[in-house]
């Protein structure tokens, strides 16, 4: 069904983005450069990459396409870390369904999917740190992810008096987990975040207060999904379960 013309046009203008902020226990640690000097600093970039290419793939997999993904490291004066920034969107055209959809208000599919790429982030972070044999920890920072959830969680409960956010969390969570186990999934985040941060990591380092971007193409990265098994869509949660 087609939504009101004017809501359309309105959301059509809407950039549907997300963005998640970091500002890890690493940051405003003093280093000489960007390239190897201080594992902390690499692996807090390392592990936003991870991030990143976690709500990336798992964006596409379920569907809403894969726009640029960048990364956006802070230096503050003398050269001292301040954390790297993540960001990534889906195709225009899926952002404006998914704009239109929470204009509807109306729990369907494509807020399911929001819910699961919003968690997507801290699932692939926390999988990459079990890996490696860093301590899991939450990714407090992302408020980015936190309030998508949130908006598809409000949505969620309304419709029905005896849903809990709690419950709905616990579900998310688990599909996600699942999703992150995949291993067509796993590899495609890997691949893409080991690409994300080679790319961050050996821009030039500055010794004054500076933001260093890298980001990726979209069709890029979709290459290197496809490459690794992921298809668009493949990821269809259970909208009742
Ligand atoms: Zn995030």
């Amino acid at each position: 069904m087609e939504a009101p013309a004017l809501s359309l046009a309105r959301l059509g203008r809407t950039k549907v983005r997300h963005r998640c902020s970091f500002r890890s226990a690493v940051a405003s640690r003093k280093q000489r450069d960007l390239r190897g000097q201080d594992a902390p600093v690499q692996l807090d970039m390392y592990l936003t990459a991870v991030h990143e290419a976690g709500h990336a793939v798992i964006c596409y997999a379920v569907g809403l396409g894969c726009g640029e993904i960048a990364l956006t490291a802070h230096i503050l004066s003398k050269g001292a870390y301040g954390g790297t920034d993540g960001e990534s969107g889906s195709g225009m055209k899926a952002g404006n369904r998914t704009g239109d959809a929470f204009h509807r208000g109306e729990f369907n599919q494509l807020l399911l999917g929001n819910a699961v790429l919003a968690m997507a982030g801290m699932a692939a972070e926390r999988k990459a740190m079990i890996g490696l044999g860093v301590p899991p920890h939450v990714a407090a920072g992302a408020s980015g992810d936190r309030a998508l959830w949130n908006d598809v969680a409000k949505i969620y409960v309304r419709q029905d008096r005896r849903r809990t956010k709690f419950a709905f969390a616990a579900r998310v969570w688990r599909i996600v987990q699942d999703a992150v186990d995949d291993p067509r999934i796993w590899q495609a985040v890997l691949h893409i975040a080991r690409r994300l941060f080679e790319g961050l990591s050996a821009t030039t380092f500055r010794k004054r207060k500076a933001k260093i971007r890298h980001a990726l193409p979209g069709r890029a990265a979709v290459a290197t999904m496809l490459r690794h098994g992921v298809r668009a869509g493949m990821l269809q949660p259970d909208l009742t379960g």
